[in-house]
């Protein structure tokens, strides 16, 4: 086992490293920019060392700043957690060449899934059920015309090295397919300096449903079955929750054993999840892989009772992962509601300033992962995200009512957050019942803010 690693990020996962770290007896060292001097979760990391000002570009997103703390820090090992640099081939490239252990996948592995064209071959190969389109990047439009035809309208087209939503362009019709691939070629080339883009059928109503898997060095491979996160904003997630409600066994089976063979064939160690849009027959389309941990592993966490940043750490010193697939029994249900500073009556803007009051709930199944107390002053500079509230309950009913309790119970001010979107939704006919699609919260945003222009 290593002896001590560097956290190379901020915030929540920062904090929910260190605490999976001191459990395997490892020590901590966080590398912190100028705007979060005053980080609580520094306080409970065994070093910390300043690498640069506030904004990211010259601080969590230096990579020779890094290193060099690492060097400095003498550490074994860098865990990147989620955003800045988690899913930077490069990065990882230059952690080995330095002979600092990147708690993640091979550089090899992590282009080879991450790149949404090299993951959909190798996903053909794995049964892991994809979108029908084109066969790899568009070199000739008219072809691409050819493939929309057959396929049918609307289609997508899509960055192979894409991210954020950047590159993406829906086409309902030969024109709109020509212009959108021009666009979007231009786009993904000054964003990401890869114009490769291709085309696959675009879904009006489905359900965002992932798979959570972990691989080990030694060939091993698991799935932690599904999370579904159809509760989103502009395609940013807002509430997750596993496992996926109401899907049939057999194919929840059968999509998290082909996404488990498919970071298998990948040779990927670490944690990784298998994105899918999922339709109302419940068939399965693979959007993407992201190859770190994400944000809503805690869900994970509470239906299998595995410790996901605890298995990542182990499976980078080397060691087999502590599971066989056989082990992976799901516990009733888990709901997270992600806590962001955001304004609702100011279209969500991100707000900073002094937490005033802060007091987080308690109880029976209820976590918090946050790193935010009261006095504490949230930097302008990085996401809105101050915490997650998790919930376990023995039913998704239950969790459900713990939230609303939890909800309730949770006190912020004077900063605005998304607490009362978050209740809301969990009094919504649609999300209780599950009968929803990845655009019912814009809708029932549209539908408030219409019935409030006319009272
Ligand atoms: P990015 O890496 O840029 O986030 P994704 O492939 O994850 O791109 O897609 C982002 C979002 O775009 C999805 O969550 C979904 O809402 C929408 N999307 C992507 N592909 C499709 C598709 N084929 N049909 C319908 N919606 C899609």
């Amino acid at each position: 086992m290593f002896s001590r690693i560097l956290i190379a990020n901020r915030g929540e996962i920062a904090l929910r490293i260190i605490r999976a770290a001191r459990e395997l007896g490892v020590e901590t060292v966080c590398v912190y920019s100028q705007a979060d001097r005053d980080g609580p979760w520094l306080e409970h990391a065994d070093e910390a060392i300043c690498i640069g000002p506030g904004p990211a570009s010259e601080s969590y997103l230096r990579i020779d700043r890094i290193i060099s703390a690492a060097e400095i820090a003498n550490v074994d090992a860098i865990h990147p957690g989620y955003g800045f640099l988690a899913e930077n081939a490069h990065f990882a490239e230059v952690c080995r060449d330095c002979r600092i252990e990147f708690i993640g996948p091979s550089p090899e592995a992590m282009a080879l899934l991450g790149d949404k064209i090299s993951c959909k071959r190798m996903a053909k190969q794995t049964k892991t059920p994809i979108f029908p389109g084109s066969d790899g990047a568009i070199e000739e439009v008219d072809e691409a015309v050819k493939v929309a035809r057959e396929i049918g309208f609307p289609v997508i087209v899509k960055a192979s090295a894409g991210g954020g939503g950047r590159g993406m362009r829906i086409a309902h019709n030969e024109v709109n397919l020509r212009a959108g691939i021009e666009a979007a070629k231009k786009e993904a080339e000054a964003a990401f300096g890869n114009g490769a883009v291709y085309i696959e059928k675009f879904l009006e109503h489905a359900r965002h449903v992932e798979v959570q898997v972990l691989g080990d060095k030694h060939g091993n491979a698991i799935h932690l079955y599904t999370r579904d996160c159809t509760s989103q904003r502009r395609h940013q997630k807002l509430i997750e929750e596993g496992p996926a409600p109401g899907v049939d066994l057999k194919k929840m089976e059968a999509v998290a054993k082909s996404a488990a063979e498919l970071i298998r064939r990948a040779k990927y160690s670490g944690a990784a999840t298998v994105e899918f849009l999922m339709d109302g027959k419940q068939d399965f389309y693979m959007l993407e892989v992201n190859t770190r941990v994400q944000v809503e592993h805690p869900v994970t966490e509470m239906i299998t009772g595995v410790d996901i940043v605890k298995e990542m750490i182990r499976v980078a010193a080397g060691e087999e992962l502590g599971y066989r697939q056989k082990d992976i029994v799901i516990n009733g249900h888990a709901v997270e509601c992600r806590i962001n500073a955001e304004d609702p009556a100011r279209n969500f803007m991100p707000q900073a300033g002094l937490l005033e009051t802060y007091s987080a709930p308690g109880g029976f199944g209820v976590r918090i992962d946050s790193h935010v107390r009261p006095g504490y002053r949230i930097p302008p500079n990085y996401d809105s995200m101050i915490g997650k509230l998790i919930v376990h309950g023995r039913t998704r009913a239950e969790a459900i009512a713990r939230m609303r309790g939890a909800l309730d119970e949770y006190r912020i001010g004077p900063i605005r957050t998304t607490i009362p979107l978050h209740r809301r939704i969990m009094d919504y006919g649609p999300f209780i019942e599950a009968n929803f699609d990845i655009h019912y919260v814009e809708r029932l945003l549209k539908q408030d803010a219409a019935e409030a222009a006319s009272t």
